[in-house]
């Protein structure tokens, strides 16, 4: 609280000051200190405490979301954006309860044998009010609100109730969120899911991003380690998009790496991603981690990555994110690729 500060650019130079104060004072970097300042004034943002107070932290917020080690004064549509999330959060709780979330699954192929090995789960939300939402929209705020934990319990369960259904001993993907692997009850509860569905752990795959790594990596690699004592297997989802992939490769216990789309999308068009693609594959081989690659949208580039010898691969040309039951052939039919796919294209859902 700052009764006589004289207008905002004061306010401004304060909290700089306090930043560059505690940066200086984090130089022992087992203690690292992060500092985010969000500031209101009154009378033009509020004029009694409580709003003053929840205004100051609207900013806060933004502050966080833009980077940390910044400051952010509140503005109006701040408020508006913030109602937004709330709404959005209290739908969501509902959305498990009322039955609106459901999986679609998008196949893996194996590029060698032409044929599908896999499937990831990815989450949808049929809202009656808002329609059909992007997980990229709401599982960031499920992950904030802590929802994520239900919801992923939700996905879980549900991915594996349904591989466990297939004919054929495909495997199934699964992917957990950092906020999941917190949870140190995380590996526990995942075995109980196996027992009660039946599905063979060696079938499950749980994909992780390297933020999720990053948040804590002592607890995250506990978790893991237990996970994998389950013999379930665990992938690099967005290789290539984190920070320190290179050491978190080493540290952690993957099966397998996933090199993100937004390289493969690139391989034939620029010279730099097809050579990070290259790298990727050839750091899989050294360390013995089979690669697949995501958002495969073209033939050439599945030509591309079967010149380079990648694993497997997975994107709109094998087949779009759909209901399960679109892949009956290859969930539940011997048969391997039927003649429509010889091309490697899986029919789309
Ligand atoms: P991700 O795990 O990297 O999933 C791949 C995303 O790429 C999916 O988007 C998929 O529909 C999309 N995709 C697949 N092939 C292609 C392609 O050829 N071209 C393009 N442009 N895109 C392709 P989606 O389903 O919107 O999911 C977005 C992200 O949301 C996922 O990225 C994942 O991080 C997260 N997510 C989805 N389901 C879950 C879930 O059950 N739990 C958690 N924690 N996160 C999930
Ligand atoms: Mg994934
Ligand atoms: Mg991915």
């Amino acid at each position: 609280m700052l009764p006589n500060i004289s207008g905002p650019a004061a306010a401004g130079r304060l909290a700089e000051t306090i930043l560059e104060a505690l940066r200086d004072a984090s130089d022992a970097p087992e203690v690292p200190i992060a500092t985010s300042i969000g500031i209101a004034l009154s009378p033009d943002d509020a004029d009694d405490r409580q709003s003053l107070m929840s205004h100051a932290d609207v900013a806060l917020y933004r502050a966080k979301k833009e980077g940390r080690g910044t400051y952010r004064f509140f503005e109006a549509k701040m408020g508006a954006e913030v109602r937004d999330r709330r709404q959005l959060d209290h739908d969501l709780r509902l959305a498990i309860s009322r039955d609106e979330l459901w999986l679609a699954y998008q196949p893996q192929l194996d590029i060698r044998h032409g044929k599908v090995v896999g499937f990831e789960a990815l989450v949808r939300w049929r809202s009656p009010s808002r329609g059909e939402i992007s997980p990229g929209v709401f599982i960031p705020v499920a992950e904030e609100t802590g929802a994520i934990l239900q919801i992923g319990d939700w996905v879980l369960k549900e991915a594996c109730r349904e591989a466990a259904s297939w004919k054929m001993p495909l495997k199934v993907a699964v992917n957990v969120s950092a906020v999941q692997l917190h949870n140190a009850s995380f590996a526990q509860e995942l075995h109980q899911i196996l027992i009660e569905t039946g599905l063979s752990a060696k079938r499950l795959e749980i994909e992780i991003t390297e933020t999720a790594l990053v948040r804590d990596l002592n607890r995250t690699l506990a978790t893991l380690r237990q996970v994998k004592a389950l013999g379930v297997e665990i992938a690099m989802d967005d290789f290539g998009t984190g920070y320190s992939s290179l050491s978190n490769l080493r540290a952690f216990p993957f099966d397998r790496i996933k090199i993100d789309r937004s390289f493969i999308k690139q391989v034939n068009s620029n010279q730099q991603a097809a050579t990070i693609v290259r790298a990727v594959l050839g750091l899989g081989k050294g360390l013995g981690l089979p690669v697949i690659a995501e958002g495969v949208e073209t033939d050439e580039e599945l030509r591309f990555l079967q010149e380079e010898s990648c694993d497997e691969v997975q994107g709109y040309l094998l087949g779009r994110p759909a209901s399960i039951d679109s892949f009956r052939q290859y969930t539940h039919l011997e048969a391997g690729l039927p003649p429509a796919a010889s091309d490697k294209r899986v029919a789309n859902g």
